[in-house]
């Protein structure tokens, strides 16, 4: 049987609803603090979408577009700035920063209060102990996609590829607290194959389109797909998709230039897992519905319901 496609949409939906309904009940409009620097097509749409969405919502959005050869410590005063507005109650600074910026002390520099991408270290270290925190949008995203998806977390064996900070680590930390055993395997695990077929959550943050393939797949596994990977290559698209799919895939190619594809292998997943997210449609989704329910919870954590 092929695998249930987990689809991000209804529970991203959901979701927001949730968060507009809680912005309508504040005696005060949550506000977010958007920077961008440079002209990254890719953040362009990123924080096009985060700007939207904060205002579909009923909140305060303010996007601050720096050009790309703005100084650290021009980037540091908008970030104190924001951190002493009061109606400002999130700030994130879109990433990739130009090489010339070093963005650790940017993203340091902002109030853990207001850090809502959960990225400053003492948000990562509240995760880490279990601690009321902010916590990154992505990862946040997978749990509410497996909760809301019936998935059971507690006592199964997840395997997360993948050990960044904004992805991998945070998501083994999620995972670790609603009580599965975790396995974090990355570049340097040996035989991954081996350890991924034992997991019945297998979660896929690598940055390499279709890498994971039917082999690294136990029955009826949840495969949770986070990458997102162009792809421009047609014979590699035939290997991707199935029949149906393909003709679609290779028309984006066709006319985009590129298709969107995840660190999974959709076609070689459909066929083993239990459960399986899509991309586009799945993990991506979640991220910006995830860091509205962030910005609501800064906003009412510094200043009351
Ligand atoms: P990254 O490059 O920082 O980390 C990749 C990780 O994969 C590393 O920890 C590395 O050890 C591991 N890895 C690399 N090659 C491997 C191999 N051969 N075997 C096992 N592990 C290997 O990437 P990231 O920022 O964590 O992002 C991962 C993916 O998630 C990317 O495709 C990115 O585009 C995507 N992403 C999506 C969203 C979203 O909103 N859906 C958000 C952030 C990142």
């Amino acid at each position: 049987m092929p695998a249930q496609l987990l689809q991000g949409k209804p529970i991203a939906e959901a979701i927001k609803s949730e968060v507009a309904a809680e912005v309508m009940g504040l005696h005060f409009r949550p506000g977010l603090a958007v920077v961008r620097v440079g002209e990254d097509p890719a953040s362009a749409v990123y924080v096009g979408s985060k700007v939207r969405t904060t205002e579909e919502l009923g909140m305060y959005s303010e996007h601050i577009h720096m050009q790309p050869d703005i100084t650290q410590a021009e980037l540091l005063n908008i970030v104190r700035e924001l951190n002493a507005r009061n109606d400002i109650d999130g700030i994130l600074v879109q990433l990739p920063l130009p090489g010339h910026i070093n963005d650790r002390e940017i993203l340091e520099a902002i109030d853990p209060a207001k850090d809502v991408d959960g990225f400053h270290p003492m948000n990562v270290g509240r995760l880490s102990q279990g601690l009321e925190s902010l916590v990154p949008c992505t990862p946040a995203g997978v749990i509410e996609i497996l909760k809301r998806s019936n998935i059971e977390i507690a006592g199964r064996h997840a395997v997360v590829i993948g050990r960044s900070n904004i992805v991998g680590k945070p998501m083994a930390m999620l995972l670790l607290q609603e009580n599965a055993t975790v396995t974090i395997c990355h570049s340097r695990t040996r035989d991954l194959p081996a350890i991924t077929r034992q997991a019945d959550i297998l979660i896929a943050a690598i940055g390499r389109a279709g890498f994971v393939r039917g082999e690294h797949i136990g029955e009826n596994a949840a495969v949770v797909d986070v990458g997102i990977n162009n792809v421009s290559d047609k014979d590699f698209a035939a290997e991707l998709f199935s029949e149906e799919d393909l003709p679609k895939r290779l028309a984006a190619i066709e006319k985009r230039g590129f298709t969107l594809v995840g660190d999974v292998n959709p076609k070689e997943a459909m066929e083993r897992a239990g459960s399986f997210t899509p991309v586009p449609g799945g993990v991506g989704l979640l991220t910006v519905a995830m860091l509205m329910k962030n910005t609501v919870a800064a906003a009412v954590m510094r200043r009351g319901a």
